[in-house]
């Protein structure tokens, strides 16, 4: 049976099931995650751990660990981990897909419905005294209904973004690497090349996974191809965006606002000019964050922990270890 690591509290029966197959659970006390050098002692002592998106696990940190046999990561995305690096050195890395979707996709819809009816801002102001009467002139945002939806990354989120702007009339364009033809006639998608989405939108939902190839994907250059009415959505990972670029064209109004769910680094730092735009919705990387959503996938993540210590494959593997440590 197998020593546990798990970085935070987590909602569900993950920990009753680690447990009920026999396996021993340590879990990081406290709101905050281990620091890197409590995180690789951690390791160094465990069979599996179970992390989340800001537990950076790095090769250093897997070579030295020389029992662990999985890192299940409780995300779709990876980053935070080298799945290459770790299936060299015989170790499993696993991701929750399948479950998150939906929820994702709500609240990219919450977070385009706050920028462009000024939700946030407006709820800030009424807070303050501001609502002093009914104002033709205040607040004035922008129509979501019939206007037009641009979705970078068509996978499993930017799907369920699509199917919800269906709702809304929207015209929905896309770009991703391959082309869906079964989603374009089901769901009326049109592909466009990426400057053509760039400058047709008047919503932009980023939705690609954090790789080298959309690492800075939006840029000077892409903020400047833009409407300038145009409003950016990010739940995907911080590092899609260059994030100086979106605050010089918030600065120049090359575009009228950001809806973000992640940011470089997270926490954003209370001295980040992003805070100053009143155009601006941030929220603490809360997209996956519905009790049933967070549940299941701290069950899935405990699921490949305990397929990899009894001796089996993972169900949901991001990488595939050519000879994987042994139990
Ligand atoms: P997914 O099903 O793997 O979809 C990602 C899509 O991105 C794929 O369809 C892929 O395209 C596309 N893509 C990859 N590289 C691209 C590129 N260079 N240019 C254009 N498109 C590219 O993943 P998902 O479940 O939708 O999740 C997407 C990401 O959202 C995750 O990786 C994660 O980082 C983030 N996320 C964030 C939260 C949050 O809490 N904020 C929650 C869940 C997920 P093809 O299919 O065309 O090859």
């Amino acid at each position: 049976m197998g020593h546990v690591f798990i970085t935070r509290a987590v909602p569900g029966r993950a920990v009753e099931s680690l447990t009920a197959a026999g396996h021993s659970v340590q879990l990081w006390p406290g709101d905050l995650p281990p620091s890197p050098e409590a995180l690789a002692a951690a390791l160094a002592a465990a069979d599996a751990a179970f992390t989340t998106v800001v537990d950076f696990v790095s090769p250093a940190m897997l070579a030295a660990s020389r029992h662990l046999k999985i890192v299940a990561n409780m995300a779709v995305g990876y980053d935070n981990i080298d799945p290459a690096a770790a299936a060299e050195l015989g170790v499993w890395v696993t991701n929750t897909p399948g479950v998150l979707a939906e929820t994702t996709a709500d609240m990219a819809w919450a977070l385009l419905m706050a920028a462009a009816r000024n939700v946030v801002a407006s709820d800030r102001d009424t807070r303050a005294g501001g609502w002093k009467t009914w104002s033709p002139t205040g607040f004035l945002g922008v129509d979501v209904f019939g206007a037009t939806l641009g979705i970078v990354g068509l996978g499993e989120i930017g799907e369920a973004v699509a199917r919800r702007a269906t709702g809304f009339k929207m015209r929905i364009l896309y770009h991703s690497r391959t082309r869906k033809p079964a989603l374009e006639a089901d769901l009326g998608l049109e592909y466009a090349a990426f400057p053509d989405l760039l400058a047709g939108s008047d919503f932009i939902s980023l939705h690609t996974p954090l790789t080298p190839e959309t690492r800075g994907l939006m840029g000077a250059a892409e903020f400047a191809a833009m409407k300038p009415s145009a409003i950016l959505v990010n739940t995907s990972r911080g590092g899609v965006v260059d994030q100086d670029a979106l605050i010089e064209a918030l600065r120049s109004r090359a575009i009228a606002g950001a809806a973000l769910d992640v940011t470089t680094p997270e926490p954003l730092p209370l001295d980040s000019p992003l805070y100053t735009f009143p155009n601006v919705v941030i929220t603490p990387h809360i997209a996956s964050a519905s009790l049933a959503t967070r549940s299941r996938m701290a069950e899935m993540a405990a699921e490949n922990i305990i397929a990899v210590l009894g001796g089996g494959a993972p169900l949901h593997p991001v990488n595939r270890p050519t000879n994987p440590r042994h139990t």
